[in-house]
């Protein structure tokens, strides 16, 4: 097959020479990157800060032996990948998940590295995760295995040096289990402000208000914020999701709240389609009780083609990364695909959208809600306060509509896309922050 030959590629091809790295051009950190360093090049970045921006400054691996409920033993493998933390502490959600790999959570660590950038937030990026599935343990097992994980992390986390919070798979109790774990290591004088070592906590146990839905509302005030200078509303735009789970669902009953309608979801159990609408609400608790979308009475069953190939206003993966591939996006009929998820979109599948004219909204200015009012949650807890929901959502789309604005912008001033103005934004700061810090020694 024919190298490729696109801006990313060369550029990701030409720092992997210079630092001797394997690369493969499938695999999704050799992509991640490539777009990031194309973002880099348009603008005038010191090669050192592409350098440094290339790798993480630490991937972490580890493998834990938990023992299991019916008294056998299981070793699972864990990563904690800090990538940069030149803005401040690490700074990411921990992924539980079967088929998870280090690529992966290297490119899920770089782009909170550039979401936090872009968003202003005065942190780094990082990822972590766990490979297990667990929807097939117990929930005792869990706890095990979260508080091995913890243990194992050591002080390679801490409210001042790496913050874990919730991503796929993971949750509020998790959170709980992470944080008491840590508090029982941590010396008697810091254990109060030991809890902010992760963030995305119950709310009774130094979590934020608002935490829960805040990548759906951070979503849909971007929307609220964009829509309108591409000449459309919320209200009364058509939409479809990929994954109902903590994004997908929030993201789905808040727009329909502002008068939006949902046309198809699809998740790992199937996809439905109601032309009239789909009532997000009761999606929801279907989901709740049933584990996925398949068999919601009120919508019928359609094929994974039949679902992509719906015509709707706004096509919304919040799921799993590259889920939009080329196949897909050739059926795809949207005006707009807002990315909840974290990188659901192929470099392919992308040049074919942006030919066929739909504007992509990228997942570190769209789905940066999560991490914002995770720092608002680090924050409240630093000072002992306790902000209400209105409080939050106040803040929260003053940082989103901010971003958005510095994307456009951005876009405006290199003549981009969307994506490469967002990345270049986060990279200009980052190279700021560098220029004034300079690089030790
Ligand atoms: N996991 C979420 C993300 O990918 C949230 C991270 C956080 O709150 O630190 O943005």
């Amino acid at each position: 097959m024919e190298p490729c030959n696109t801006p990313a590629c060369q550029s990701a091809r030409e720092l992997f020479h210079e630092l001797e790295e394997y690369y493969d051009e499938h695999n999704l950190y050799f992509q991640t990157i490539g777009s990031v360093l194309e973002a880099a090049n348009l603008l005038d970045v010191p090669h050192r800060v592409k350098l440094i921006l290339t790798q993480p400054k630490n991937e972490i691996m580890f493998h834990l032996p938990v023992q299991m409920d019916d008294g056998s033993w299981q070793l699972f493998k864990g990563y904690r990948v800090q990538h940069n933390n030149v803005l401040g502490p690490y700074k990411g959600g921990i992924r539980y998940h079967p088929e998870v790999k280090l690529d992966e959570v290297k490119s899920l660590a770089l782009l909170m590295t550039m979401k936090c950038a872009l968003a202003r937030l005065p942190f780094g990026g990082a990822k972590g995760a766990l490979k297990v599935d667990p929807r097939a343990i117990s929930r005792a097992e869990l706890m095990r295995v979260t508080r091995r994980l913890t243990a194992a992390l050591g002080s390679n986390i801490g409210p001042d040096y790496d913050i874990p919070a919730p991503d796929v798979g993971t949750n509020a109790q998790i959170m709980a289990w992470m944080a008491d774990t840590y508090i029982n290591f941590a010396e008697s004088s810091t254990k109060v402000t030991a809890r902010g070592v992760v963030t995305g906590k119950p709310l009774e146990f130094g979590g934020s208000a608002g935490r829960e839905k805040a990548t759906g509302q951070g979503l849909v005030f971007v929307l609220e914020e964009l829509l309108p200078g591409m000449g459309m509303q919320v209200e009364g735009a058509t939409f479809s999701l990929i994954g109902y789970g903590n994004v997908g669902s929030w993201t789905g009953r808040l727009l329909q709240a502002r008068g939006s309608k949902l046309m198809t979801v699809m998740d790992h159990t199937g996809a439905i389609q109601n032309p009239d609408g789909i009532d997000a609400d009761a999606l929801s608790d279907y989901v709740k009780q049933h584990g996925g979308v398949q068999g919601y009475p009120a919508a019928k069953a359609i094929s994974t083609e039949q679902f992509y190939a719906t015509e709707v206003d706004l096509f919304i993966p919040a799921a799993l990364e590259q889920m939009v591939d080329l196949e897909h996006a050739t059926h795809m009929r949207c005006k707009i695909l807002v990315e909840g998820a974290n990188a659901p979109t192929t470099p392919h599948a992308e040049r074919h959208l942006l030919d066929k004219g739909v504007t992509i909204l990228p997942a570190i200015l769209c789905n940066a809600g999560g991490v914002t009012v995770s720092y608002f949650e680090w924050k409240q807890n630093r000072q002992s306060e306790t902000w209400d929901e209105s409080e939050v959502d106040a803040r929260l789309r003053k940082v989103m509509a901010a971003s958005a604005q510095r994307a456009l912008d951005m876009g405006k001033r290199l003549n981009c896309s969307l994506r490469l103005a967002s990345y270049a934004a986060a990279i200009e700061h980052l190279n700021k922050v560098y220029e004034m810090r300079g690089v030790f020694p």
